[in-house]
This record gives structure tokens, C-alpha cells and sequence, in this order.
């Protein structure tokens, strides 16, 4: 995409289109599935420190890469490096339609190498004009985002400077802004009957999976409102036909925009479990952890005017967007840094038809480029 500039070109024409790709897809090249991200850890902060950052790594290999900046104030950029689940050796196939995806046994890891290679994108924009005007960034690149924000849940976050954020990593419309984001909490449930002879003496058991199944009927699951769903994933338990199963394991999650409702679903949960046990005689440890808080950031608060302002500088629509699922977003906002998530123009993410519109990437990378070196606001 080319755009009409009133006095010269603007840092955004700058992207190089051909240069972003192969960026992309070198880091596509390199497996970083979550939970092994050594490698790609070591290439990112190689690459980092070459593009004219200093960089540290933390004791579980989140990476924060710091480029001064030539005017004051200091943004955070975020994206992850590993990918979801298990795949390796993916090959990025490129199509006539420009879009990149893999022949359909792999994902793609667009999630969130798009993002990454957009940093890396601007770092060279910004290393080859120093007489732009832009803040110190501090790029943070995190392991573990796929197994519950892993890295941004345990990230030092005193290290920093910034005083707000963008994470680069949402599907979603080009032009949207992820504004507010869930809390998501994870259910370990554990029900205690008593294990007895189902042929021999019956009356002696207590059935675990007789109290889970009560329990389950009668606990509201699914989409429990606008903002609210939950839902029991697996069920574990029993040891053979002929006997009264003694333990039953359950996991399950739920998730709210709203804090007060998403307390009353866990409530409803735990007291369905305690109910159905109680009334036989069993017992239940019902365990709720959350794996990342709720946040809200207001349209007149800074990241959010930054990144609508960059947007519309490239004649793009802003949508606000509301996610479903959470960000290592979650956990900079948690710990005092706010923070919004933009498109990197990844679609399908964690699935094997994930693809990613080379048009949509270099936009992505356009709005960080605009992002950073628009003029300061107050
Ligand atoms: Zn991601």
C-alpha cells in the first residue's frame, strides 16, 4: 500500500515490503514451539543487539531489547516467540493471492512471528533515520505466552521504563484496537467418594462420578451472559465396570469481562460441587487459578489514543475490539504498565488453516512505524 504525503514521504512509506517477508519468513524457519525457546531466543537477541539495541535476558529467557530513542518517554512493544502447541518444520507456502500459509499439516506461526518481524522492521527503519523523532522502546519478546503467559506472568516488570504499551499480537480486523480483555481462570476439581465392590457390596461405595455428574447438571456452563462463559473440559475418574469409581478429576475454566460475575459463575461452580457431595456423603477440593486478570483501558488513556491516531494516519477505520481470550497484555496491564493489543494480520491462529495476508502484514507494521514516530500527545 502506497499513501499520499502532504510534504515528502512519511516514515510509513518507508516499510519495506520485500524485506519484512523475509524476515517473516526466516523466523518461521526457526521452531520455537512453546515451552523450547532457546533457539529462537538466541537468533532474536542476536538480531536485536545488531539492529543497535542492548538487550538482557531474564532466568526464563524473556527477552527485553532496549533502543534509545531520540526524543523523551519510553513505549513498551510486545510480542511472544513461541508458537502454539507442538508443530515443527513448517514451510511457509506463498500463494499468487498473497496470502502466506502451510500446505495444511502445520500451523503457520504467524502467531506471533508476524509480530516479531514487524520490530525487526522498524528497528532497521528507525537505525537508518536517527533524525526521526521517536521514544525509547522497549521491546519485550516473551517465552511461554501459549501455556498461559508463562513469561509475562513471571517477567520483572521494575526492568522497564515504559509508561504504556502496544502487544502485537491479535487477529481481528486490521484497524481494531483490543481494549478489554477477560479474566480466565482454570478449574481443578477433585471429587472424594468411596471406592467399594459394585457387585459384591454396593451399598459401601460412594460414587465420585455420580456426584460430578450432579454436580455438572446442576452448575449453569456455556455462555452464562454477554461477558461470562465457563465450561468443565475433561473428566477422569473410575477404575473398572465392577467398581464404585472413589475419585473423579475434573478440569474446566470460565472467563468474564466482569469481575463480579465471573466471582458469582465460580461461585455457582464450587457450590454445585460442595451440594452434590454433601448430599452423599463425598467430599470435593475444587481448585480456581487464575491465569490472567481483566483489563479495561479507556478511549481517552494514552495507548489507546496513540494507536487509534497511527491508525487513522493510514486511513484505516478504528474498531474497538473486545477479545475472548487473553494477552500477555493481561500482565502488563496487572502490573502497572497499560496497554492495548493490535492485529499483527494473523488469521486462524492456533489452527492448521492459520495464514496471514502479506498486505495486512506490512499495514501491522505501517502502524507501529506510525505509532512510534507521530508526534508525542499529552
Ligand atoms: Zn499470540
Amino acid at each position: 500500500m502506497t499513501s499520499v504525503a502532504r510534504g515528502g514521504p512519511r516514515p510509513t512509506d518507508s516499510v519495506d515490503r520485500d524485506r519484512l517477508l523475509a524476515t517473516f519468513l526466516g523466523l518461521v524457519a526457526v521452531d520455537s514451539p512453546t515451552g523450547h525457546e532457546e533457539s529462537i531466543g538466541t537468533i532474536l537477541e542476536a538480531r536485536f543487539r545488531e539492529l543497535g539495541c542492548s538487550t538482557t535476558k531474564d532466568d526464563i529467557g524473556n527477552i527485553i531489547a532496549v533502543y534509545p530513542g531520540t526524543r523523551p518517554g519510553t513505549i513498551l512493544v510486545s510480542t511472544h516467540m513461541d508458537t502454539a502447541g507442538t508443530d515443527r518444520g513448517i514451510v511457509p507456502i506463498i500463494g499468487d493471492d498473497g496470502v502466506i500459509r502451510t500446505d495444511g499439516s502445520t500451523i503457520l506461526g504467524a502467531d506471533d512471528k508476524s509480530g516479531i518481524a514487524g520490530c525487526l522492521e522498524l528497528l532497521r527503519l528507525l537505525q537508518a533515520n536517527r533524525h526521526w523523532s521517536f521514544p525509547t522502546i522497549e521491546f519485550v519478546s516473551t517465552v511461554g505466552e501459549e501455556r498461559g503467559l508463562v513469561g509475562s506472568r513471571h517477567l520483572d516488570v521494575s526492568r522497564l521504563e515504559a509508561t504504556h504499551g502496544f502487544v502485537l499480537d491479535t487477529a481481528g480486523v486490521m484497524g481494531s484496537i483490543t481494549y478489554w480483555s477477560p479474566t480466565s481462570v482454570y478449574l481443578t476439581i477433585t471429587v472424594h467418594g468411596r471406592k467399594a465392590h459394585a457387585g459384591v457390596e454396593p451399598e459401601k461405595g460412594i460414587s465420585a462420578v455420580r456426584v460430578a455428574a450432579q454436580a455438572i447438571a446442576a452448575m449453569p456452563l456455556g455462555r452464562i451472559d454477554e461477558e461470562t462463559v465457563a465450561n468443565i473440559g475433561t473428566i477422569r475418574g473410575g477404575e473398572a465396570r465392577n467398581v464404585i469409581p472413589g475419585t473423579v478429576e475434573l478440569e474446566g475454566m470460565a472467563r468474564s469481562h466482569d469481575q463480579d460475575k465471573l466471582d458469582e459463575q465460580l461461585e455457582a461452580m464450587r457450590s454445585a460441587f460442595e451440594r452434590a457431595a454433601r448430599e452423599a456423603g463425598a467430599t470435593v477440593d475444587f481448585a480456581a487459578e487464575e491465569v490472567y486478570r481483566t483489563y479495561k483501558i479507556a478511549e481517552d488513556a494514552l495507548p489507546y489514543r496513540e494507536a487509534a491516531a497511527a491508525t487513522r494516519s493510514l486511513g484505516l477505520e478504528v474498531t474497538p475490539r473486545k477479545s475472548g481470550g487473553g494477552t500477555d497484555g493481561n500482565y502488563f496491564n496487572a502490573k502497572g504498565i497499560p496497554c492495548v493489543a493490535l492485529p499483527t494480520g494473523m488469521v486462524d491462529e492456533h489452527a492448521t488453516s492459520e495464514h496471514i495476508a502479506l498486505d495486512d502484514m506490512v499495514l501491522a507494521c505501517q502502524n507501529l512505524v506510525a505509532i512510534v514516530t507521530q508526534p508525542a500527545q499529552e
